[in-house]
């Protein structure tokens, strides 16, 4: 039995209870619809209006031969491929644009690596932090990241060391499809528990303006000073709310203070 696909010559494995070999070519052309159609399908780049049926006619009119072909359509190509199709097309083209922003682990299950779902490509991501970092790892290294088994680590060591592979993720990276995974949006919650009371005129916010600076931060804002009030903001002629909390001995802050506070 031949080692290597008929097809496009890249290797081919058969797996224990299968009867089949299997090419590990990501650009082979016996599964470049069905690896295109799952490239950005939704648990992929997620492309929207990129159907199995519209990969097909792309593919039919030669305007697109490998995955990475699709991030160079353009209007004019998309918009052949339907009457009155400039609107689907102006859509498609934002949608693979969009596409190029994916965090890392979209991408990494976009590749279709043998025994890589979502989960899995979520944690290598993680671990990883870079596609270039992936793509140099070791099997042993691989096999000890959560959700990734011998039989996956294996699995993802081939693959990205096929030539098909490394040529892909090459045309990718020219095409400004991200690599990088994204870190996450950290909450600022400085003002977490605080309860401030406005009072007096500030000069450089309404009250509502900040208002929504102090709930940004996880703040509150009260109506009334009590024993319960973290700060008092007091700008210019603070009235009653300002003797309250001196009474109360509740710190009382200036504009110039709340500024350094935010910052
Ligand atoms: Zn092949």
């Amino acid at each position: 039995m031949p080692k290597v696909c008929p097809v496009c010559g890249a290797e081919a494995v058969r797996e224990e209870g299968e009867a089949v070999l299997r090419c590990t070519g990501i650009e082979c052309p016996a599964k470049l619809l069905r690896n295109i159609i799952h490239f950005v399908s939704k648990e992929g780049m997620d492309i929207e209006g990129l159907g199995a049926s519209i990969v097909e006619q792309l593919i039919d009119n030669n305007l697109i031969s490998n995955i990475a072909d699709i991030y160079s359509l353009t209007l004019e190509d998309i918009s052949k491929l339907k009457k009155n199709g400039t609107k689907f097309a102006t859509n498609l083209v934002n949608a693979i644009e969009e596409s190029k922003n994916n965090d890392l682990y979209k991408l990494i299950t976009a590749l279709g690596i043998r025994h890589v779902g979502t989960k899995s490509a979520k944690t290598i991501a993680k671990y990883c932090k870079t596609l270039d970092n992936l793509m140099q790892i070791d099997i042993e290294t691989l096999s000890e990241i959560e959700d990734v088994g011998d039989i996956t680590a294996e699995s993802i060591y081939e693959f990205f060391k096929q030539p098909q592979t490394i040529d892909l993720i090459q045309k990718l990276k020219t095409a400004g499809v991200n690599m990088q995974v994204k870190e996450e949006e950290k909450i600022d919650e400085r003002f977490k528990e605080m309860t401030f009371v406005l009072t007096g005129g500030l000069d450089n916010f309404t009250r509502d303006e900040a208002t929504k600076i102090i709930e940004s931060f996880g703040g509150k804002v009260s109506s009334s000073v009590s024993k319960k009030t973290t700060y008092v903001l007091a700008g210019e002629e603070a009235g009653s709310k300002l003797a309250k909390a001196r009474d109360l001995g509740i710190s009382i802050i200036t504009e110039q203070e709340f500024n350094d506070m935010i910052k």
